[in-house]
C-alpha cells in the first residue's frame, strides 16, 4: 500500500475523500436510470442531477442555467476556446504565457485554423498584469484567456483586475470573451467567478477531493453547442451524464469549496507553507522558483510551491523523495515526462534552475509534522549534493 501521509502531489490530483466517493458511487447505482429517460428511473435520475446542479450554482453564487458538468478541467478548458470555430470571420485571441496545455494546446489548434495568436506575457515573477493582456489585446481580440492560479509556482493573477480592463478597452464595441482556468484556484484561493466579465471558468473534480474523469464548466451566458449529439446539459455538452462523478463533485465542492472554508483552509496552509518556506530558505544551493517567493505570499498560492537545488535535477529529487515513500513532482503532472517548461521559459527562469526545479504542493493531508519530515528529508538530500 502507498502511504499518503507524506504525498506532496495536490497540484496533480487531490486525495479523493473517500466517504464521499463511496456514498456517491452507492447513490449512483441507485439511480440507475439514465437521466434522459422519461420512465420513473429516468426521471429520479435527473431529478437527483438538477438537484446536484442547483447546489453547485449555490456554492458558486451563480444560476443553475451556469453550471455545465464536463469530463474534467481539460474538456472545461477545450469548449470556450473550441466554440470560436463556430465564427464565420476570425481574429484574434489573447492567451497568457503561462496557461496549462489544455489551454495552450488548444489554442495552437486556433491557429491552425487561421486565428491569431497573441501573448500576454509572464512577469518574471510568473504574473500576468491587466497591462500585460491589455497590449496583447487588439481591435480583433474574440477571446482572452487567463488563469487564475499557475499549477506550477501557484502565482495568482488578478483576474478581477484584468476582467475590468478588458471591459474598458471594450467600451463601444463588442467586448471579447473572458476564459478563467480555475483549475489551481477553485476550492483553494478565495475566488468569485460570478465577477462581472467572467464568461466561462474551467473546474476539476480531481483538484478538489472529488474523482478523476468529472468537471465543471461556469458559462454565464448561453454560447453556441460545443459537443453535439443527444443534446444532454442544454445541448451545450452532449452526452449521458456521470452521475456519479456529478454526485461526487456536489459533494465536494459543499464539503470544501464554500467561501468560509476555503478561507479558514488557506490561512491555515498559508502558515504552513510559510514555515515550510522558512525552514528552506536556510538551504545552501536552493532558489525558490521565482526567487520573490522566499519572502511575497501575497500573490502566490500558499497550495503551491516551486524551488531548485543547486546540482540536483529535478527528477533525482523527485526520485530520492519518492523512495522514502514521499511523492513531490517535477512541473506539473502532464509535464512530468517532458524536458520542457514552457512556464519557466516564460518566466526567463535560466535553463540550470529550470531543470532542477521541483514543485512541492499541498492539500488536506499536509500537517506541520507531515511538512517537517518532508523538509528533513529534502534537506539531507540535498546535503549529499551540496556538502
Ligand atoms: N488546468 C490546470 C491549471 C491544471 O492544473 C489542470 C490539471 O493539472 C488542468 C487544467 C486539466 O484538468 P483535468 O486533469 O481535470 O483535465
Amino acid at each position: 500500500m502507498l502511504n499518503k501521509d507524506l504525498y506532496f502531489d495536490w497540484a496533480a490530483s487531490s486525495l479523493c475523500d473517500e466517504e464521499i466517493l463511496k456514498a456517491a458511487f452507492d447513490k449512483s447505482l441507485e439511480l440507475f436510470g439514465n437521466p434522459s429517460s422519461i420512465h420513473k428511473a429516468g426521471r429520479e435520475a435527473n431529478k437527483v442531477l438538477q438537484e446536484c446542479r442547483q447546489r453547485c450554482a449555490d456554492i458558486l453564487g451563480v444560476n443553475s442555467e451556469c453550471i455545465y458538468f464536463t469530463s474534467g478541467g481539460t474538456e472545461s478548458d477545450y469548449l470556450p476556446i473550441i466554440s470560436l470555430l463556430e465564427r464565420p470571420v476570425k481574429g484574434s485571441v489573447v492567451v497568457s504565457a503561462i496557461e496549462h496545455p489544455a489551454v495552450r494546446e488548444q489554442i495552437n489548434q486556433l491557429k491552425k485554423c487561421g486565428w491569431k495568436i497573441n501573448v500576454a506575457q509572464s512577469t518574471q515573477e510568473g504574473i500576468i498584469t491587466a497591462d500585460a493582456v491589455e497590449k496583447a489585446m487588439d481591435a480583433d481580440t474574440a477571446l482572452v484567456c487567463v488563469m487564475a492560479a499557475n499549477n506550477e509556482t501557484g502565482a495568482i493573477n488578478d483576474i478581477y483586475a484584468i476582467s475590468d480592463r478588458i471591459t474598458k478597452l471594450s467600451e463601444g464595441k463588442k467586448r471579447p470573451k473572458f476564459h478563467v482556468d480555475a483549475v489551481q484556484a477553485f476550492g483553494k484561493i478565495p475566488l468569485d467567478l460570478s465577477y462581472k466579465g467572467i464568461d466561462t471558468a474551467a473546474i476539476s473534480g480531481h483538484k478538489i477531493r472529488g474523482p478523476r474523469g468529472i468537471g465543471i464548466m461556469y458559462m454565464a451566458q448561453r454560447q453556441e453547442p460545443f459537443l453535439r449529439g443527444g443534446g444532454q446539459e442544454s445541448g451545450i455538452r452532449s452526452g449521458t451524464e456521470n452521475l456519479y462523478g456529478i454526485l461526487a463533485i456536489t459533494e465536494c465542492l459543499e464539503k470544501y469549496c464554500a467561501k468560509k472554508i476555503v478561507e479558514e483552509n488557506f490561512n491555515k496552509q498559508n502558515e504552513l507553507t510559510s514555515r515550510f518556506i522558512k525552514k528552506l530558505s536556510d538551504l545552501k544551493g536552493i532558489t525558490f522558483v521565482p526567487e520573490c517567493r522566499s519572502h511575497d505570499d501575497m500573490h502566490y498560492s500558499p497550495y503551491c510551491l516551486q524551488a531548485a537545488f543547486k546540482n540536483i535535477p529535478g527528477e533525482v529529487m523527485v526520485r530520492a523523495l519518492s523512495d522514502q515513500g514521499i511523492y513531490i513532482s517535477t512541473g506539473s503532472a502532464c509535464s512530468a515526462r517532458k524536458q520542457n517548461r514552457p512556464i519557466l521559459d516564460a518566466m526567463k527562469i535560466s535553463k540550470d534552475i529550470s531543470s532542477n526545479a521541483v514543485r512541492f504542493s499541498f492539500g488536506y493531508s499536509t500537517t506541520v509534522e507531515s511538512i517537517d519530515k518532508l523538509f528533513t528529508a529534502v534537506s539531507e538530500i540535498n546535503s549529499l549534493f551540496n556538502p
